[in-house]
């Protein structure tokens, strides 16, 4: 596996963009003796092993990479680089660590295929594209993938994390947030009765002073005590060679830890957009695109219960706490449409000897150590396949 985790490290792909890590993959898990399905959802990967009578569980690991120029230093760091969707050229790195989680969860397909007499049921090994971005998920689910493979029973998933090599961290309830993509559309330009743009509304201070004052709006509307927050990771305006601005493009990242105060923390950014561009004078209401970018990740009790309990068997001194964070992921999209209970724990690679601060995913410096880092990960995808499978 050190091979196969040194050259993908080396060799990354942008989200929706992982060709040649997903050649990779499928034909690892050939070798391996999985049936493989390929371009599921994008360049997705499904590994299938049908053990006979038992659970369906799917492990899923993703397969793509950050926009980040790698400054690791290490002897096998990515020097890539990859022209996105946008046109832009950009550096690519495993800053995630998905590299690591994919590398796990081959390790994992091969002890639990090494292991066949031990257990019944089939395994379902899912490689994702387009996490980062998060549509990977979704984009598979509605490519057919349960017209390929059988419909799942438990979903367990996992992530390196920058807590120490050869840890496992496993709780029950909520462990990652949910998130929004808004964006937004600020008209500036000619309003009602004039013919001259550049005295009329200009949508660039127009629109920093409606951002400046979001975050201020949703705590006061909603309530300090509400994990909600709203971030501009974007802010477009201004064309070359045009004397006024037509229009700004903005984009929100909104996080909400409760479903039900999602909807009012959405309605509450589109009403004082909608209002403050009325009374500034804008020729036309803002436009708005909302798309989910993760659903809340919450774990079964159930599931998460008894995973952690084997854990515990296995490896008590290993186990740390996991604490619920504000990072998102759509794992749970997998199983969303057939209510199936999942898991998903983090296990540390970071070196033992190293002090504080350690960098943490997507970070330029993240940089996992591998031995004991790839051991744990392995380990603990296979026991938790184990726990459900073992007749
Ligand atoms: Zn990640």
């Amino acid at each position: 596996m050190l091979i196969f985790y040194r050259d993908v490290h080396q060799h990354p792909g942008i989200s929706a963009m992982e060709e040649r890590t997903a050649e990779k993959v499928a034909a690892h898990l050939q070798r391996l003796g999985y049936a493989v399905h390929t371009g599921v959802g994008g360049h997705g990967v499904v590994g299938v092993f049908d053990n006979g009578l038992g659970k369906t569980i799917l492990m899923r690991a993703e397969l793509d990479a950050l926009p980040l120029l790698e400054e690791t230093g290490l002897p096998y760091q990515s020097k890539r680089r990859m022209i996105d969707h946008y046109g832009n050229e950009r550096p690519v790195m495993h800053a995630c660590g998905h590299d690591m989680n994919m590398a796990t969860l081959l390790a994992a397909a091969d002890l639990l295929k090494s292991a066949a007499d031990q257990w019944k049921g089939t395994l379902l090994v899912v490689f994702q594209p387009d996490e980062e971005e998060t549509g990977g998920a979704q984009a598979m689910v509605d490519d057919g993938l349960y017209e390929r493979v059988p419909v799942l029973d438990i979903m367990p998933g996992q992530h390196v994390v920058p807590d120490r090599a050869g840890t496992v961290a496993i709780r029950s309830g909520p462990v990652l947030i949910a998130a929004d993509s808004m964006r937004i559309r600020v008209i500036g330009g000619p309003c009602e009765g004039s013919i001259n743009p550049q005295i009329c509304v200009d949508p660039i201070p127009l629109s920093m002073r409606i951002v400046s004052e979001l975050q201020a709006a949703v705590v006061k509307e909603i309530g300090p005590e509400e994990d909600a927050t709203v971030a501009c990771w974007g802010f477009h305006a201004g064309l070359p060679g045009n004397d006024y601005v037509a229009y700004a493009d903005i984009l929100l990242d909104i996080k909400v830890l409760k479903p039900e105060i999602r909807r009012r923390v959405l309605d509450l950014i589109r009403d004082k957009f909608l209002h403050d561009c009325r009374a500034a004078g804008a020729p036309r209401d803002p436009e708005f695109n909302t798309t989910v970018r993760a659903p809340l990740t919450s774990n079964d009790a159930a599931i998460a219960g008894s995973i952690s309990r084997v854990f515990h068997g296995y490896c008590a001194a290993s186990l740390v706490n996991m604490s619920f964070t504000r990072a998102t992921e759509d794992f749970s999209t997998l199983g969303a449409a057939h209510n199936v209970p999942y898991a998903y724990w983090n296990f540390g690679g970071m070196p033992g000897d190293k002090k504080a601060p350690l960098p943490t995913n997507h970070s330029p410096f993240f940089a996992p150590e591998i031995d004991l880092t790839l051991k744990t990960g392995a380990d603990a995808m296979a026991l938790a396949a184990l726990t459900f499978l073992v007749t």
